[in-house]
């Protein structure tokens, strides 16, 4: 392994897993690295232009499983909206999507999503009970 590249943590495995069928021009190849080298950047999403063309998405690592996954989510959706402005409308749908994707996987002890609709079910249930 390269210098400064670490392996992704376990936890980060079903959200890669994930994110590895969204619709993406070119595949995405997942980098996880002890520092990006710039304050206040946690993530980066690039086009590599050798051959054969893929997109890198790198997440800088020590900021904890929340940060690291809404991270992943985020530079991931730069990868599906690839053409399009940063952060517009474009890059809010794929957000969305990936976002969504990473919901919906195999959850990691003490995730911090919350299942809404389970909580609106258990509400409605407690209330009907009185
Ligand atoms: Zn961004």
């Amino acid at each position: 392994m390269k210098r400064g590249y670490l392996p992704f943590p376990d936890y980060a495995m079903p959200w890669i897993y994930a994110l590895q069928k969204m619709p993406t021009k070119y595949l995405v190849t997942f980098v996880y690295k002890k520092s990006l080298g710039k304050a206040e950047c946690l993530g980066r999403c690039e086009l590599a232009l050798r051959k054969p063309r893929h997109f890198v998405v790198s997440v800088e690592a020590g900021h904890g499983p929340f940060v690291e996954r809404d991270t992943l989510v985020h530079e991931v959706a730069h990868a599906m909206a690839y053409g399009h402005a940063d952060h517009g409308p474009a890059w809010g749908i794929a957000f969305a999507r990936a976002y969504k994707a990473v919901e919906a996987s195999k959850p990691y002890p003490g995730d911090s999503f919350i299942d809404v609709a389970a909580l609106s079910r258990r509400l409605v249930r407690g209330a009907l009970r009185g």
